[in-house]
């Protein structure tokens, strides 16, 4: 299937999204006319809005020319960024943190920036690893960095509430582009400072 352009995705038909949640709750044994769920599709509809948000936004928008000029190649980094967003298999929340680092060549990314990139990713359907890169991808394209690395330490409720039900474990991708990934030094550099 063809990629969509993000910016080219409408918004959803919340009234459409509120009617096939009655049909859920109507399915799962509830009664979606008792007085705590009336106003429930809706508002799950609003929800699900605003957590896939993230395929109405586009990175040039988000970014939005936001840079810096430096004439440092040094390593930025940004870490403890948080992160919500959903997995694709069970539209269940996974949740965590992530931390990016690039080597500039010239031009720095508001680091307000960084987060909205990260929020722009994340408020989709997801699976981590492809988060991950995703994360990666788009800072080095939007900031011509010699290298990006992007670590995601994250908890996913799909394994603490059902199938395997462990509570405590995190799971940790990393994308390492350009040369963090061709440079052992400026790797362990990165590892070493997250
Ligand atoms: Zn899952």
């Amino acid at each position: 299937m063809k990629k969509k352009n993000s910016s080219s995705v409408k918004a959803p038909d919340e009234k459409r999204i509120a009617a096939l949640v009655k049909e859920l709750l109507v399915e799962l044994g509830e009664d979606p006319e008792r007085d705590g769920l009336v106003k429930t599709p809706m508002r799950v509809a609003k929800s699900l809005a605003f957590l896939t948000r993230g395929y109405r936004q586009n990175l040039k928008a988000v970014v939005n020319g936001a840079y810096f000029k430096s004439g440092t190649n040094h390593m930025v980094i940004l870490k403890d960024i948080e992160l919500y967003s959903l997995c694709e298999h069970h539209m269940l929340p996974f949740y965590g943190k992530c931390a990016i680092g690039y080597i500039s060549q010239g031009k720095v990314l508001g680091v307000s920036k960084l987060a909205r990139i990260v929020d722009m990713f994340a408020r989709r359907l997801q699976i981590q690893e492809r988060l991950t890169e995703e994360i990666a991808n788009a800072v080095m394209a939007e900031s011509g960095a010699e290298g990006v690395g992007v670590v995601i330490h994250a908890r996913h409720l799909c394994m603490a509430m059902r199938g395997v039900e462990k509570q405590n474990s995190e799971m940790t991708t990393s994308a390492v582009l350009g040369s963090f990934r061709t440079d052992e030094k400026v790797r362990q550099e990165f590892l070493s400072l997250i």
